[in-house]
């Protein structure tokens, strides 16, 4: 887009007639260099930039740690790493528009290929000409393969998996009261649609199908999500069918790419499974490091005890040059847990879902705003916060918003946990290319928990 357009929009200088023909030709399209081309998957590449110094405890390949900063190249743009992903889970954030999480920095949206499938429909965004267009983002995006959704299903239709494994060994639990509405068998997983109750059908080359029409620049295989309540058993008998899927979803992700000629490439992440159990993670890691995929992501269950271990085991057996997603997490210990050891991209609705229920995050740790106390409270939701809510409006407006249901106080509580997240990674690359990630981190967690905070 030329400078004077842009000028133009904010009053600076009018726009001219060349930029008016440019403005009614959609000047945000990314058009593919080669339309009687296949996408070119040298668009696609990870570079490390700094990598986190050797640590005395051990860990990693002989002390090494994997953390590390660096870039991700993809047609729409780069992710500078490590980053958090905000979850637009229906090609939307809840109440905040794609200009708004541009202006706080997020660098990249992750889409539910699921939810796109239900409704509008992977067509309509084909048509559009891919998620970002059909979005209005312009930056690079990502969809998860829809497993998650389809599996929670199963596992009773719950928004998390759950991890109270307390006295629970059955493979078949589910919720109270719930039906069960999806089913695994070999070739796929049968469920029941949440919105309407028809029945569907999603599998490797389903999902496959699904995430190549949608268009992101970052898609995720097809694989079978477990939860801690699985018995070891099945967790080994899943890692070996989300394998045989893998296989099928490279399969068909290198033929569609082959046959939507003229679309930019789009990256094939496949996820690593297995729970909590080091040698099936190290199993199921090998298994996709054997396979032709882009990067990898670092999916399932995982209890906070062992998660930085999960990512190192993973690490140990992957390529160093694959970029690696861990999917679904966003309590500060995790994430610095994570990015130590070698986690490169994070995301999770958390910032969101609770920010509209009013809890705040915080260097200081969460709290929640609709507590009596703010009522009166005409200071920002975080002293020295730079985002748009902080900077523009008060606790005590905020808190009323919410109370009354007034869905700017959505946007605002979104606007300020989104930035929260996506700046902790921002400080967090920093500090790895500044050569002081350990003090940092021990004084953001020091600081964040200092109160008995959760999140
Ligand atoms: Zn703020």
């Amino acid at each position: 887009m030329p400078d004077s357009y842009r000028q133009g929009r904010c009053g600076m200088a009018s726009p001219t007639v060349n930029d008016m023909t440019s403005l009614l030709e959609h000047p945000r399209t990314t058009r593919p260099e080669h339309p009687d081309q296949p996408g070119d998957r040298n668009t696609f590449s990870f570079e490390t930039t700094t990598r986190l110094p050797d640590s005395a405890d051990g860990k990693g390949r002989g002390g090494a740690r994997y953390g590390r900063t660096g870039v991700i190249h993809t047609p729409h743009g780069d992710i500078k790493t490590p980053a958090f992903v905000p979850v637009a889970t229906q090609a939307a954030m809840k109440a905040v528009l794609p200009e708004q999480m541009r202006e706080l920095g997020a660098q990249c949206l992750l889409s539910n290929a699921f939810h796109l499938f239900e409704r509008p429909g992977e067509d309509v965004l084909d048509e559009a000409g891919g998620l970002g267009r059909f979005m209005n983002w312009d930056g690079p995006t990502f969809t998860d393969s829809g497993g998650f959704q389809v599996l929670s299903l199963g596992a009773g239709f719950k928004k998390t998996l759950a991890m109270d494994v307390k006295g629970m060994k059955s493979d078949d639990v589910i919720a109270k009261g719930k039906e069960r509405l999806a089913f695994v068998d070999e070739d796929g997983v049968t469920f029941k649609s949440p919105l309407n109750g028809s029945e569907h059908r999603f599998s490797a080359e389903i999902s496959m199908g699904i995430q190549h029409k949608i268009g992101a620049d970052i898609m995720f295989a097809f694989d079978e999500l477990t939860t801690l309540m699985n018995t070891r058993g099945y967790q080994e008998r899943s890692v070996e069918r989300t394998f045989r899927w893998a296989r099928r979803c490279v399969a068909e992700h290198q033929r569609l790419t082959q046959e939507r000629i003229g679309k930019p490439y789009q990256a094939l992440y496949g996820v690593v499974q297995g729970a909590n159990y080091e040698d099936l993670r190290r199993h199921a890691a090998q298994q996709i490091a054997s396979l032709d995929f882009d990067g990898v992501g670092i999916g399932g269950a995982i209890e906070k005890r062992v998660i930085g271990d999960t990512c190192a085991w993973i690490c140990d057996e992957m390529p160093e040059s694959r970029p690696r997603h861990v999917l679904g997490i966003a309590a500060v210990d995790d994430i610095f847990a994570c990015v130590e050891n070698g986690g490169d991209t994070f995301d999770c609705v958390a910032p969101a879902r609770t920010g509209r229920n009013g809890a705040i995050y915080t260097r200081d740790g969460r709290y929640n705003i609709k507590r009596a106390a703010f009522k009166h409270d005409f200071g920002p939701l975080e002293e020295g916060c730079d985002c748009y809510a902080c900077t523009h409006y008060s606790r005590a407006y905020i808190d009323h918003l919410l109370r009354a249901h007034e869905l700017n106080g959505f946007t605002l509580a979104t606007i300020h946990n989104e930035r929260f997240f996506v700046k902790l990674l921002d400080d967090i690359r920093a500090a790895i290319d500044g050569g002081y990630f350990d003090e940092f981190r021990d004084e953001s967690l020091a600081r964040f928990y200092a109160n008995g905070s959760r999140g």
